[in-house]
């Protein structure tokens, strides 16, 4: 599908904005950093990126957002959440009130340890492709359980760490760290396919 002609905004309050920025371009579409919730009119998709959870749910509520995304998302846009973005997304957050419970997960934050304990690891992704596929996981959450509309597209050890359910993603790893496009890909075609 072409890919080109999309706008893909890129949450931009804190975290990992140009990395996802970089890939959706490689990608060949256009990336667009949202600081205010009224740039969300007209684009194709949202990206939430990876960050502090804690400041970017805090961040979007000062600024408007979560209205922003809830109606972005009601109405069939694509939004994909990675590491503290599929942590904003979830319906229920271990130990804390959810921030913008759009999907059916529920998420236990740094799941796999700390800072030091960040680690890669090859996972079988069949929606991707038959490669492997490199995971990076940093003070990533485990999607611990999902609901009945969401599908489950990679596990790792004792959980879920990719999960769709309709028009959302949630991941648990950072695909923006990584030279490989599948994910980001994936995502657009989602995109061109609600164009
Ligand atoms: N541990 C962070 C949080 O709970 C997420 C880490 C990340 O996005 N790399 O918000």
């Amino acid at each position: 599908m072409a890919l080109t002609g999309l706008t893909i905004a890129v949450l931009a309050l804190q975290g990992a904005v140009t990395e996802h920025m970089h890939s959706v371009e490689r990608c060949g579409a256009s990336a667009l950093a949202v600081r205010r919730a009224a740039q969300l009119s007209g684009v194709d998709g949202l990206i939430i990126p990876g960050g502090e959870s804690t400041t970017i749910g805090r961040l979007s509520g000062l600024y408007g957002f979560r209205e922003a995304i809830c109606s972005l998302a009601a109405a069939g846009k694509p939004v994909l959440g990675t590491c503290a973005g599929a942590i904003l997304l979830a319906r229920r957050v271990d130990g804390q009130d959810p921030i913008i419970p759009l999907m059916d997960i529920a998420v236990v934050r740094n799941a796999f340890g700390r800072q030091r304990e960040s680690f890669e690891t090859d996972m079988a992704i069949p929606a991707l492709g038959a490669e492997p596929y490199c995971g990076v996981f940093i003070r990533a959450p485990l999607i611990s359980s999902v609901g009945a509309e969401v599908e489950v597209l990679a596990s790792y050890g004792a959980g879920v760490v990719f999960a769709r359910q309709k028009n959302l993603l949630a991941v648990a790893f950072h695909p923006e760290l990584t030279d490989d496009l599948r994910l980001h890909q994936y995502f657009l075609n989602m995109a061109a396919a609600n164009r």
